[in-house]
């Protein structure tokens, strides 16, 4: 009995299901990359991460947190993120608004401190979907290499936008 229900576009036709089909193709690639390079003298490389290839236009890139019309954090540290975290990349420490800076916030809380922390992170976006306010979305650009694990911690003061502007996408 079929478990999964394949599309009919998506089934593998019978030279896909051949090894000897699969094995060839993949070799021809390389025979390419070997051609291009060794008689070619051309590069199969880029010098990443000076240069980098473009990329779709559904990339899931950098978490940033976002600002409102009037320039407040839109995140008040309801921890929604957080608990929906599969990876268990964040990490919020919440905590009541000081005088001086209600004007940065709409509520009575804030993040004091918010992580992401890109090691864990699968990019599977669940963190911006379960946001209530809009305040997190996954398009700060290409996460980039590092020599360092400490440089994979995002930090709110790298993630949080300094301008502010209406909601991305519809919020239910
Ligand atoms: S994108 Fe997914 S894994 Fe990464 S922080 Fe958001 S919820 Fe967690
Ligand atoms: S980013 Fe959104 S979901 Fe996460 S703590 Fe802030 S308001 Fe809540």
């Amino acid at each position: 009995m079929a478990i999964v229900k394949v599309h009919e576009k998506y089934k593998w036709k019978f030279l896909e299901k051949n090894y000897f089909y699969s094995i060839g193709a993949g070799m021809l690639v390389t025979l390419g990359a070997f051609f291009k390079t060794g008689i070619l003298n051309k590069a199969v490389t880029i010098r990443y991460p000076e240069e980098t290839r473009p990329v779709s236009n559904r990339l899931r890139g950098l978490h940033t947190l976002k600002r409102d019309e009037e320039d407040r954090e839109r995140c008040t540290a309801c921890f929604c993120c957080q608990w929906s975290c599969p990876a268990d990349a964040i990490h919020i420490e919440a905590a009541e608004v000081p005088p001086e800076r209600a004007h940065l916030h709409p509520e009575d809380k804030y993040a004091k401190v918010f992580q992401v922390d890109l090691l864990r992170c699968i990019y599977c976006g669940l963190c911006e979907e379960a946001c209530p306010k809009g305040a997190i979305y996954l398009d700060g650009g290409i996460p980039m290499p590092a020599d360092h694990r400490d440089k994979f911690i995002r930090n709110k003061e790298d993630m949080l936008e300094e301008k502010g502007g209406p909601l991305i996408g519809e919020r239910i």
